[in-house]
């Protein structure tokens, strides 16, 4: 997953923070001209406000060398405000999955669409406004932590900044900083937990409002304690906007609307947790591993 911004590299973890930045948008755009890929079509269309659907038609990517497709012949529709979790071993593609949402690669055939729109032939700049990518390793400028939940609005009022906040569980611990919203996060928002940084991006991303919101792994950077403590966040993010998970983590999974199992770039199973447990396929071999490993971390902990 962390090959998901391959086009900008060199730019390092600017670039998380820039794809969540409607005002920074513009910035995304320059950045995406260095990609040769990613062309805006001069006639491309404005798409405002979508209303969330998202809609993959026979997509199958490969990336430049490689003679096995990344993705092959992948289709699902996520209606919106479903949630919709993607899960599957490693390499199985989820990443470049998340990546052609956002369009930072387009797709060797088939179609990723927004509203039913090719996002090839929309502005680059509404894809920005109303597809949202949250990763898990959440990125902070060393500005004021009110600046960071609300740089991306350029004309949020601090009111909506708090309430922001308090819908991403962030309004107390930030009050009890010594500045409250004025206190410096330092640099990568060093002076808060991993926790409280990922609740003032999920706060950030709230205030931004987009129809459409991609979550990379949330929580995988974070203990199990941080990552109960994101749950109900996440959970309003989500309310009301497509939402699709990307995650290793089961449990994260079984939140879902709905669950796609990816394997070698294609969608081998789909369902609910436990439609999917039933069915005895890959789904149910990862779970039956991931309740393995939490068992002998438990284990290990009771040990200690
Ligand atoms: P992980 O969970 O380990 O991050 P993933 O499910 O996100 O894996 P992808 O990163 O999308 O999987 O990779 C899908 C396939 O594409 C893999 O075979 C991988 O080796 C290949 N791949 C990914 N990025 C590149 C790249 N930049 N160049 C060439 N091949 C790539």
């Amino acid at each position: 997953l962390r090959e998901l911004f391959a086009p900008l590299s060199g730019l390092g973890k600017l670039t998380t923070t820039l794809f969540t930045a409607g005002a920074a948008a513009e910035r995304v755009l320059e950045l995406l001209d260095q990609e040769p890929s990613i062309v805006e079509k001069p006639d491309a269309r404005s798409l405002q406000r979508a209303n969330g659907q998202i809609r993959l038609e026979r997509v199958t990517f490969r990336y430049p060398d490689s003679d096995r497709p990344a993705l092959d012949d992948v289709s699902f529709t996520a209606e919106p405000g479903e949630i919709v979790a993607l899960v599957g071993p490693s390499g199985a593609g989820k990443s470049t999955l998340a990546r052609l949402l956002g369009r930072f690669c387009d797709p060797e055939s088939g179609a990723v669409r927004l509203d039913g729109h090719d996002l090839r032939d929309l502005k680059l700049v509404d894809i920005r406004r109303n597809v949202a990518l949250l990763l898990q390793d959440a990125y902070l400028l060393d500005i004021s932590v009110g600046e960071n939940i609300g740089y991306a609005m350029a004309d949020a009022e601090h009111g909506d900044v708090v309430g922001a906040a308090d819908a991403a569980d962030a309004d107390d611990f930030i009050r009890c900083m010594p500045n409250g919203y004025d206190s410096r996060v330092g640099h990568s928002g060093r002076m808060l937990s991993g926790g409280q940084r990922q609740r003032v991006t999920i706060a950030r991303t709230i205030l931004q409002d987009s129809p459409v919101i991609v979550l990379d792994e949330p929580g995988t950077a974070l203990d199990a304690a941080s990552l109960h403590r994101v749950m109900g966040p996440l959970r309003r993010l989500a309310t009301g906007r497509t939402t699709i998970v990307i995650s290793h983590n089961l449990m994260l999974a079984r939140a879902a609307d709905r669950i796609l199992v990816l394997d070698e770039g294609r969608i081998v199973d789909s369902g609910s947790h436990d439609s999917l447990l039933e069915s005895s396929g890959l789904y149910a071999q990862l779970w039956e591993l991931q309740q393995h490993e939490t068992a002998e971390a438990d284990l290990v902990r009771t040990a200690r």
